[in-house]
């Protein structure tokens, strides 16, 4: 069947460029938000664009090539997306732990370095306890989330793709064994292809068919401050917080991984975080708070995404991850040519649906 048509469920980041990437292919392409773009992660999200948070090396090739998709982008878009390269130093030790040797990244092909307290001085003279060692990861960009998507979307409406935002997809339309669009709240839609990019809305959508996406979502405070004069060199992901600074002067700070009900109390966690932040770098002066936001990342069970085709499902596609904005870009070019009757990408071999569901 030749794909014409297709119906993205969601506008947040990963259906933003899904939509972007299928519309310049020539496909109609509608994207349908129960809200408006980005008001759910994409919109919340410190939107690190890295490699650095890989344990693994099919993971890392993914996210290398996550972050390459966006230079692509970038270069199409005219450097309207904005995105900041100037790079992170990295000592959270879930994702960087000093030890003889060095980092496994290091054998992977990557350009990240093990920097000591005295190149991290250097790196970030602001830092005036810098840690022993951290991991600079020099290629990574950073973007402002609600910015970029918006950016994304108006340059797919711009090559032709609809939106409709307040359209809740209710279901998928399913006839003779197919997935022939969506029933929303105004009425249906059909399509040839219909891709679920709906965040944590995903699994509701798949359990109408007895599909049982397990979940890890996962909620994150972020912080905006108002803008401040002194510049950060380069996004800092500590043992504690992780701070970056927008083109305009504004922080935005985000927690350390909280456990369970840790987000039960945000204004002291809010309280914390600017303490940290201050007595990390005190010369940025006084931090004042300018606008929070709690937003839930769409996790699959096992941390990894799932995209690609849902095999019970012809004519039914899925994206849904974390990291979605270091993602978003590579799962659109990759997603895009499937759908089009093209090659299935190695890279996107484990993260198939399949893991969980037949
Ligand atoms: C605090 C925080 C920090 C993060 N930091 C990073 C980071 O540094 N780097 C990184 O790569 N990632 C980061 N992430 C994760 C990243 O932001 C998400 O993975 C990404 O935004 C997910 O995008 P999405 O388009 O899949 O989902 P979303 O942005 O949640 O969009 C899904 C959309 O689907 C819509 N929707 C849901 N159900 C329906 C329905 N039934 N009908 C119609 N529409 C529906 C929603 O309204 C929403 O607009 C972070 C997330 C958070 C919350």
């Amino acid at each position: 069947m030749t794909v014409k048509t297709a119906v993205v469920v969601g506008a947040g980041i990963v259906g933003a460029c899904l939509a972007y990437r299928l519309a310049r292919a020539g496909l109609h392409v509608t994207i349908l938000d129960a809200g408006q773009a980005h008001n759910k992660a994409s919109g919340a999200s410190w939107a690190w664009l890295n490699a650095a948070s890989a344990r693994d090396k099919p993971y890392y090739d993914l996210r290398k090539a996550g972050v390459a998709a966006y230079h692509d982008l970038e270069q199409e878009l005219s450097g309207r997306l904005k995105i900041d390269w100037s790079g992170a130093l990295v000592w959270d030790p879930d994702l960087y732990t000093p030890k003889a040797g060095g980092h496994p990244q290091k054998d992977w092909g990557g350009t990240m370095k093990i920097v000591n307290a005295d190149e991290i001085r250097i790196l970030e003279p602001l830092l005036t306890s810098p840690p022993q060692g951290a991991l600079y990861s020099a290629e990574d960009g950073l973007v402002d989330g609600a910015h970029a998507t918006q950016t994304v979307i108006e340059s797919a409406q711009a090559i032709g793709a609809r939106c409709a935002f307040g359209r809740r997809v209710q279901s998928l339309l399913h006839q003779d064994d197919r997935i022939i669009g969506v029933q929303t709240n105004y009425g249906t839609l059909q399509a040839d292809v219909t891709i679920l990019a709906a965040g944590t809305g995903n699994p509701d959508l798949l359990a109408a068919f007895d599909i049982a996406l397990p979940t890890a979502h996962k909620a994150g405070l972020l912080i905006t401050t108002a803008p401040i004069s002194k510049r950060l060199t380069r996004a800092l992901w500590t043992d504690t917080v992780h701070v970056k600074q927008l083109s305009d002067g504004r922080l935005v700070i985000g927690e350390y991984d909280h456990g369970p009900g840790g987000l039960d109390d945000p204004e002291a966690t809010i309280a914390r975080m600017i303490e940290i932040t201050q007595k990390m770098m005190p010369a940025l002066g006084v931090l004042s708070v300018e606008r929070t936001t709690i937003a839930t990342r769409p996790i699959p069970g096992d941390g990894y995404p799932v995209i690609g085709a849902i095999p019970s499902l012809p004519g039914a596609y899925i994206a849904m991850m974390h990291s979605g904005f270091t993602l978003a870009a590579v799962t659109a070019q990759l997603l895009s040519q499937e759908i089009l009757g093209g090659n299935e990408s190695p890279l996107l071999a484990p993260y198939r649906l399949s893991r969980f569901v037949q």
